[in-house]
């Protein structure tokens, strides 16, 4: 810190506590000695307010010379403090005392007041001796109150407290103005005088006189202590005084109180304010506290001072009212994190659905991409076109095929085979489907037969054809949704590794029968015919009765009315393609009678058409036609199902097979012919009456006779049957029966 500022601090310091000091008017002795002496008490004229507070500073010379100043009140009451608030003059006074062998008889000690009283609730009458008893006499009302004691040098007496026992101490009244000690003595102090010479009384502030035994003894012949009074303005109440404002006391910013004594009124700054409350400008009366500066503020933070009081704030971005038993400052990071959360939510809010939009746009765009891309537009022409038909293609959405599978969940596939995966799903009305995402690639004439493909499969309904539904051209891949079958593929049923219960004769043949009815429905029936292309046991699923549903039209192709043959792009399944088909690629429903051949090889011998585990039968088909060729059909049918019930079906169905599988396309029945066939031996089961041995070969000639004379032309029925009995002799002619 600088001089300077140093300085100034001093000086502000001095002014300040002149200020404080300054209790008294203008241009009067504000203290005597050490006494200050505020207003309305004074050592002069005009500046004491009346002549009850004149106080007289005197200064005496002692007999060394030493000059000593005290200010009397009164007769010759040394005073030792005066204040204004609360109203009271502190005076100093002598001990009467009384002791042994005293000439001068017993004393009298008297105190005129005159204005004021002496404070009954600061002072307390007390007498110290052990052969001692003392009056206090209020001189106005012959009022007298006192204490008597007696005690012996072996009695116990209680260091620092005045209890009784040598020591006793009284109250009186309020409201007394003079008084008088009267101290006596019962035996003169004749048997305690070696312990206790004299006996005391005196009326003291509380708290100043420590009684101790020692007192007993000397407590002192010149021992003085401070006697309080009440002073009061006037004799007057407050509402008396505030009548008459001329001599009213209390000044600006003061208020009055009424004297503690009882008597007259006395007055004090209002709150807020301090100083002189008797005293006015240009005098200092009261004047305002500047509680902020003085630190007797109760703010948190910021303190502004007012006239007579003052206000707390909170500093700005704070929340309370600033007081420090009110709710204080507090920074609000709750409400400002609360706020910045809100803000970083909304934003991340807002955002997120700026992007979630992007991405739905993007999502249905694509989505139209490849709608278009994977023909969507020309299935909904076609689908049109179907007007009138009750089952027309549906076209999927992919949140619907989504939702049907879980999101594709990978326990809900099915299978994977050579043109996708397949998912089981379940649609809302809780119809079970399979979803095949199946291949195709961007080529428009690819595009357009897939298109055909789904318009027509659709509406082909044959309990023997697994039902298409309808398709999603939504995503990348298209996918098609089928009827579901519930247990599993042929190729499952027949292979000795899966399956531990091989499928009954009686199962395989009704089998065989169904998709025979299916492939011909196919070939024939429908409005255009349809070539399967890939009939292996695979494709044929079968339900929980053992019924079969040929699916998998993935690959096949529709020909037109006119056309017999359509070359195509060879595809097929290794073992059961058509080797014609293979070295021509000219497709006709011939292929799908070869490979249904297979299918029936597969049945017959209970192998699979391609095994690499078995090397001499690695194709199955060529195998058969060797065995067969070779005599060897007994070693190559299926073991687990011959009987002698039903060999001679096995060996019909086997030799329908080897003209199925036929090289030349041309001399392979067709499909209708190979359908009605295998019906013929179901009935035949029905109805055996080709095993029975006395059966006329009359009648069968004429049963054979009749059927082609009766229709004429025989039909292919006919002469399936005629064939299938034909061969039937013709084997048990070779078995030598
Ligand atoms: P390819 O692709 O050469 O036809 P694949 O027939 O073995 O071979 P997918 O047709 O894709 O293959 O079928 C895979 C599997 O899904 C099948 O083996 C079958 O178990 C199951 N599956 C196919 N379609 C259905 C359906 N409609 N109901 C129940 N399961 C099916
Ligand atoms: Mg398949």
């Amino acid at each position: 810190m600088s001089l300077s500022a140093l300085h100034f601090k001093l000086v502000l310091l001095v002014c300040t506590a002149a200020a404080a000091a300054a209790q008294t008017k203008r241009g009067c002795e504000d203290t005597c000695g050490n006494v200050s002496i505020p207003y309305p008490f004074g050592t002069s004229k005009n500046c004491y307010m009346n002549e009850r507070f004149f106080v007289n500073c005197t200064t005496t010379t002692t007999s060394s010379g030493q000059a000593t100043t005290s200010l009397i009140y009164g007769i010759n009451l040394p005073v030792l403090d005066i204040s204004i608030d609360p109203p009271e003059l502190t005076f100093s006074d002598n001990v009467s005392n009384h002791c042994y062998n005293s000439k001068n008889g017993f004393p009298w000690h008297v105190i005129w007041f005159r204005n004021f009283s002496i404070s009954n609730t600061k002072n307390s009458f007390t007498v110290v001796g052990c052969d001692t008893y003392a009056y206090f006499q209020d001189l106005n009302s012959s009022f007298t109150t006192g204490c008597m004691l007696s005690c012996t040098r072996r009695t116990r007496f209680e260091e620092g407290a005045c209890s009784g026992v040598g020591c006793c101490q009284t109250n009186f009244p309020q409201a007394i103005k003079n008084y008088n000690i009267t101290l006596m003595s019962f035996s003169n102090y004749t048997d305690v005088h070696n312990f206790n010479p004299c006996g005391y009384a005196f009326v003291a502030k509380e708290g100043s006189f420590n009684f101790s035994k020692r007192d007993l003894l000397d407590l002192g012949n010149r021992r003085q202590f401070p006697v309080v009074v009440d002073w009061a303005v006037a004799n007057q109440t407050c509402h008396e005084a505030q009548k008459d404002q001329s001599s009213y006391a209390c000044k600006q910013n003061s208020t009055c109180k009424s004297s503690e004594s009882g008597m007259g009124y006395y007055c004090v700054c209002k709150e807020g304010f301090t100083g002189n409350p008797y005293l006015s400008h240009p005098d200092p009366g009261c004047k305002d506290t500047n509680e902020c500066d003085d630190g007797k503020h109760r703010c948190s933070r910021r303190c502004h001072n007012a006239e007579g009081s003052y206000t707390c704030s909170c500093p700005p971005g704070y929340r309370g009212d600033g007081y420090i038993d009110g709710s204080g400052c507090k920074f609000p990071f709750m409400e400002i994190s609360l706020g910045i959360s809100v803000a970083l939510l909304f934003v991340f809010t807002f955002v997120s659905t700026l992007c979630w939009g992007h991405k739905q746009r993007s999502l249905k765009q694509l989505r139209r991409k490849y709608f278009e891309q994977n023909g969507g537009n020309y299935l909904l022409q076609q689908i049109y076109q179907q007007q009138g038909h009750t089952d027309r293609a549906k076209i999927f959405s992919e949140d619907e095929l989504k939702t049907a599978t879980n999101n594709f969940d990978e326990s809900r596939i099915l299978g994977r085979g050579g043109q996708g995966t397949v998912y089981k799903g379940i649609l809302p009305d809780n119809t079970l489907v399979a979803i095949k995402k199946s291949r195709i690639g961007g080529d428009p004439r690819q595009i357009k037969d897939f298109i055909n493909e789904v318009a027509v499969l659709s509406q082909i309904n044959h309990r023997s054809v697994v039902k298409l539904f309808g398709c999603c051209l939504e995503t990348e891949v298209p996918l098609l949704v089928y009827e579901y079958v519930d247990n599993g593929t042929l190729l499952e049923h027949i292979d000795p590794l899966k399956n531990e219960h091989p499928l009954s004769w009686e199962t395989r043949l009704r089998i065989a029968v169904e998709t025979a009815e299916a492939i011909s429905y196919l070939h024939s029936a429908a409005s255009i015919p349809i070539i399967h292309r890939d009939i292996k046991s695979a494709n044929i699923l079968l339900d929980h009765n053992h019924r079969a549903k040929v699916s998998d039209f993935g690959a096949s192709r529709l020909i037109p009315l006119d056309e017999t043959q359509v070359t195509t792009v060879v595809q097929g399944t290794l073992g059961y393609l058509d080797p014609e088909y293979l070295f021509t690629g000219q497709l006709n429903e011939k292929s799908d009678v070869y490979s249904f051949g297979v299918v029936l090889v597969e049945l017959v011998t209970g192998n699979k058409a391609v095994d690499f585990n078995k090397p001499e039968q690695r194709n199955l088909a060529m195998h058969f036609a060797s065995s067969l060729k070779e005599d060897n059909l007994w070693e190559i049918l299926d073991k687990r199902v011959l009987d002698q019930k039903n060999e001679e079906q096995l060996k019909e169905v086997a030799f329908l097979a080897r003209k199925c599988i036929r090289v030349n396309g041309e001399e392979r029945p067709t499909m209708k012919e190979v359908s009605m066939e295998l019906e013929g031996l179901i009935s035949m089961e029905k109805h055996p009456w080709g095993k029975q041995d006395d059966m006329m070969s009359e009648e069968c000639e004429y049963l054979l006779g009749h059927v082609a004379d009766g229709y004429g032309n025989a039909n292919a029925s006919t002469s399936t049957v005629y064939d299938s009995i034909q061969r039937k002799i013709a084997f048990e002619i070779e078995d030598g029966r």
